[in-house]
């Protein structure tokens, strides 16, 4: 193996996930990005059709308490790896994820139990973003360590429940333990 290929032997295999992850997306037959036809770098709103079919929305922000979390739970799981291993082991799971998250089994039951009307799965060119925003969210993490990590968490949490009436936590919530209050609630946003 060259030597850059040994120094940055961890990059390599983030975009090898990536490359995969698109890969099995498009067997699966996820359309590139947006049916709208242009390709935005971020749409603000989460209840518009082309949320989840742009690089980033609001959501990218709970992929990036994935790697917040990731972070933190593989530093306690596996200590004795270095923190490049980790953020390979981190991104495969989000890449996994990224898959199971466009099956149609997945997708009918976000359909059924949440506010996620007329969900048919993230483009492309979201789920790279979703990856990315994980990736990021890993590094951030190791930056600023762990009190500020749960601060950032709770921060994004408080602050997607108060612009889009959704969040990881509630996310997660909804999709094992839905709550008819809530989704009412959610229904009904602005
Ligand atoms: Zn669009």
């Amino acid at each position: 193996m060259p030597s850059w290929a040994k120094r940055h032997w961890a990059a390599l295999a983030v975009l090898a996930i990536v490359a995969v992850t698109v890969l099995i997306n498009r067997l699966d037959g996820r359309v590139w990005f947006c049916k709208c036809g242009e390709l935005r770098f971020v749409i603000a709103s989460a209840y518009s059709e082309h949320t989840s079919q742009h690089l980033f929305d609001p959501y990218s922000l709970s992929h990036l308490q994935h790697g917040l979390v990731f972070y933190w739970l593989l530093a306690w799981l596996t200590p004795r790896l270095s923190w490049q291993s980790r953020q390979v082991i981190s991104t495969a799971i989000e890449a996994t994820w990224e898959v199971i998250e466009n099956t149609p089994l997945v997708i009918n039951r976000y359909r059924e139990a949440t506010a996620a009307l007329g969900y048919a799965g993230d483009s492309v060119v979201n789920s790279l973003g979703d990856v990315l925003a994980c990736v990021i969210g890993f590094a951030v993490a190791g930056k600023i360590g762990p009190r500020w990590t749960i601060v950032l968490f709770v921060a994004i949490e408080l602050a997607m429940i108060a612009t889009i009436r959704d969040s990881l936590l509630l996310n997660v919530l909804m999709l094992f333990r839905p709550i008819q209050a809530i989704k009412e609630w959610q229904m009904a946003h602005p």
